[in-house]
């Protein structure tokens, strides 16, 4: 399905400011926000996608790589594999590589790198032609918890790979022989071919262009130079990732043949749902029931956090507080990646009413409406004074 442009929804020009985006957003999802059009599944669609164009405009990053990309940017395809070009070392893998060192600052080519999921198309390397030397890229998708997502941990994974074979040490020639020269190619490392009218220089299929074949492959690896095993590897998870973040682990993917460079392992994280959390960009919600007198006469509560030692934290209810009424209790969400600045905790009160009332209770609650007026009015005054200027 086509997808509408970002700006065009948000009705905001290419060059819009990140102020004037913000506006424009504000504008649109007071608009079409389901609590004001329930039941209108048109305006809900609206609202999702512009929450969708405004979570990728108001990132910078995300923006710029919006702009370069379009949606192909950010479309996600676990599960697709293979399937040509996109995928690891295909041409289009090294652009975001540039925009993740661009976020990152340098990212050093070291283990444990990291950056967001542009592209889809995960599995095997695109556009293999001849024999590729060089040990596949891996895959592992890692599921964390919400407060490992927040707080950051460490892991050990372990996975099936090929490792460099010991007895000949990755070489592939049986220790003691040596390496002669590619019969092929001659030592070139690339043949020519005659496709039609035109030549083609090719990978030496034979030496896979490195120009020289073992004399005598190595007795345990076959010459492969490389041995299946279950490899385990430690990594670090930052706090502040989400689902669809990558980390990379330089050189633990599958080793490379006869020598030549390992691939990189892949970590994508995927944050399991939270039974009290939800997470809102850095910041996390959640609901808090309270008693309506509590309510009404203010108080201090115990709420839950992901960010203390004890998982609790004191949140003051103001005396009059209605339903639904959002408190915010700063610091208390995620750490963002990029800036460690820490999101915020968002508690939303839901009053609850007594299901049952003892004798006694009734009688007090009477007492208390006869105190109001609220027996002889039900319903606040200025309320009907509102529908009597609707309709007249
Ligand atoms: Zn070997
Ligand atoms: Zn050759």
């Amino acid at each position: 399905m086509a997808k509408a442009d970002y700006y065009e929804l948000l009705g905001v020009s290419r060059e819009a400011s990140a102020d004037e985006i913000k506006k424009a957003y504000r504008k649109m999802a007071v608009k079409y926000h389901p609590d004001k059009n329930p039941g209108d599944a048109k305006a809900e669609e609206t609202f999702k996608q512009v929450s969708e164009a405004y979570e990728v405009l108001k990132d910078a990053d995300k923006r710029a790589a919006y702009d370069r990309y379009g949606h192909a940017a950010f479309e996600g395809g676990a599960g697709r594999s293979g399937g040509g070009g996109g995928g690891f070392g295909g041409g289009g893998f090294h652009d975001p590589f540039d925009i993740f060192r661009e976020v990152f600052g340098g990212g050093g080519g070291g283990a444990g790198g990291i950056f967001e999921e542009f592209f889809g198309g995960g599995g095997g390397r695109g556009g293999r032609s001849g024999r590729d030397m060089r040990g596949a890229d891996l895959r592992y998708d890692l599921e964390i918890s919400l407060i490992d997502a927040v707080k950051g941990a460490d892991r050990e994974i372990s996975y099936r790979t090929h490792i460099a074979c010991d007895h000949c040490n990755g070489e592939g020639a049986e220790p003691g022989s040596s390496r002669k020269t590619c019969p092929t190619c001659g030592g070139a490392g690339r043949v020519i071919s005659q496709r039609g009218f035109f030549q083609m220089q090719q990978t030496c299929p034979t030496c896979g262009g490195s120009g020289s074949i073992v004399e005598k492959p190595c007795s345990k690896c076959g010459g492969e130079g490389r041995l299946p095993k279950t490899k385990k590897v430690n990594i670090h998870i930052p706090a502040g990732i989400d689902t669809g973040f990558k980390l990379r682990s330089s050189g633990n993917g599958e080793a490379g043949l006869q020598g030549a460079p390992a691939g990189d392992l892949y970590i994508v994280i995927h944050v399991k749902e939270h039974e009290i959390f939800q997470r809102r960009g850095d910041d996390l919600f959640c609901e808090v029931p309270i008693k309506f007198t509590l309510a009404a006469l203010g108080g201090t509560i115990e709420v839950p956090t992901l960010t203390s030692e004890s998982g609790r934290a004191h949140l003051k209810i103001p005396a009059g507080t209605q339903n639904g009424t959002t408190f915010r209790l700063r610091g208390r969400g995620v750490p963002n990646l990029h800036t460690g600045n820490a999101g915020d905790q968002l508690v939303k009160v839901k009053i609850e009413v007594p299901k049952k009332l003892t004798q006694e209770q009734r009688d007090k609650l009477e007492s208390f409406a006869i105190a109001c007026g609220d027996a002889e009015e039900p319903v606040e005054k200025s309320f009907w004074e509102k529908v009597t200027r609707i309709f007249d």
